[in-house]
């Protein structure tokens, strides 16, 4: 998907995904379910072993959606809620759901995924996050708040969204200036940054992530923090303007040795 396009995509998407949230809620949390409900679609949570975390049916036009407490856990977990959106979003996009009425597809799959690959997998997520958390709720809940790790907790719960997923709203809604460093087993798997976060001389794809900062004492000495820390801005860039610049690193530790490191500028008062 072309820069261009996916920026397209986005708009009709939340577009859609935040008049759909609007029309049945006027506050957090969306339930999807209730959507679901007034959509005439029916759901079902069962236990399906590893075949899917959620599936969009389709037959003789009513639309069913299948959630796995196998994969997903309890009905209100937010990874249930999640994926709940998500399937909704195959039936409320367009082309998704053309694609099932056409019978080409007599089915939906899906799997929860931190980075998806396949286009349709990204676009229904994407629905699923601005649906979960509507644009105007969100920076509402922001509006004089400075991020820090209570903010983002706080919206989580409010959303009743995982952190990762909050996460990720926060930095696509451009609310403050952070980066999003992702990284794997030592090394640099996606650098993220909102277009006002102002270092450069970023960490690429592959490189080891520098021993000095939060995450690298995870790969190089084991050590977790759960609060967030202070470094200085060269630790991560290699910027000129980097030096004795602080920020805050917050990591958040993933299963399969990853780690998220959320990084923004400490506010001076
Ligand atoms: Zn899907």
């Amino acid at each position: 998907m072309s820069y261009v396009f996916w920026n397209a995509r986005q708009r009709v998407i939340a577009e859609l995904a935040e008049t759909i949230a609007a029309t049945y809620f006027k506050k957090a949390p969306i339930e999807p379910a209730l959507i679901a409900d007034e959509e005439g679609i029916s759901y079902c949570y069962g236990h399906y072993q590893n075949s899917f975390d959620g599936l969009l049916h389709c037959q003789e036009e009513h639309f069913h959606i299948f959630l796995n407490l196998d994969r997903l856990g309890e009905r209100d977990w937010p990874r249930t809620r999640f994926t709940f959106g998500h399937e909704l979003g195959h039936y409320f996009i367009d082309e998704h759901r053309n694609e099932l009425l056409s019978g080409k597809t007599p089915a939906h799959p899906s799997f929860n995924k931190l980075f998806q690959k396949n286009p349709v997998e990204i676009e229904a997520d994407y629905f699923a996050s601005c649906l979960l958390m509507p644009a105007d709720f969100f920076r509402n809940f922001c509006v004089r708040s400075i991020l820090n790790e209570a903010l983002l907790e706080n919206l989580s719960k409010h959303f009743q969204t995982s952190l990762s997923s909050t996460i990720f709203r926060y930095y696509n809604l451009n609310i403050s200036p952070i980066a999003i460093i992702m990284s794997k087993a030592g090394k640099v798997e996606k650098v993220m940054a909102t277009s006002d976060f102002k270092f450069w001389g970023r960490p690429v794809k592959g490189s080891p992530i520098p021993p000095t900062t939060v995450a690298g004492e995870y790969y190089t000495q084991g050590k977790k923090y759960d609060s967030t820390e202070q470094l200085f801005a060269d630790d991560w860039f290699t910027d000129k303007n980097a030096e004795q610049i602080q920020l805050y690193e917050k990591c958040y530790y993933l299963a399969n040795n990853s780690v998220i490191s959320l990084i923004w500028i400490k506010e001076r008062y």
